[in-house]
């Protein structure tokens, strides 16, 4: 049941737990966009986990009102147009708000909306340090992570400025 947590689909919501906001900290306010399982599955659905599988994050952005799209979809939500144009992102972004899930089995695990660069809001969960230790305002960076049922996107914390960057590989 976890792991479908995640698979955001714009469309059904619930809120979950108290979640801490860039400006203060809210029990149990806020809107938040949680997976849901009945969510239809569309083509843009597809296609966006087919830019997963190729190891990217594919978003929509309207051609008539500029409007970002996310979670992908049909019709443009602002203005109801069909004209949707894919484009990925560069995977950067910040944490805007941030809870540590409690499950009954095993470790709290992170759930966090995060602004990327190009202005998208997504809900996904950090990895890389302990649930509790996520902040509001941290700088992440998506990564693919294979799950039973297909990839889905997290995000790492990115290292600070001050510190070299991390290579992928190792200099040999
Ligand atoms: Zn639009």
């Amino acid at each position: 049941m976890r792991r479908r947590f995640f698979r955001c689909s714009g469309e059904s919501y619930r809120t979950v737990g108290a979640w801490s906001f860039r400006g203060g900290y809210e029990e149990g306010k806020g809107e938040i966009a949680v997976a849901s399982e009945d969510a239809p599955a569309g083509a843009p659905a597809e296609v966006y986990g087919r830019y997963l599988e190729g190891g990217r994050l594919g978003f929509q952005r309207c051609r008539d009102c500029s409007s970002m799209v996310f979670y992908p979809r049909v019709l443009c939500p602002v203005c109801g147009s069909v004209d949707l144009e894919w484009g990925t992102s560069g995977g950067r972004g910040v944490v805007y708000a941030t809870t540590a899930v409690h499950s009954r089995d095993g470790e709290p695990y992170n759930v966090a909306l995060v602004d990327l660069e190009e202005g998208i809001r997504m809900m996904s969960r950090v990895e890389g340090i302990p649930a509790e230790e996520v902040e509001v305002g941290r700088r992440v960076r998506f990564e693919v992570r294979e799950e039973d049922d297909g990839p889905v996107a997290v995000f790492v914390p990115m290292a600070e400025p001050e510190e070299p960057e991390e290579s992928e590989e190792p200099a040999r």
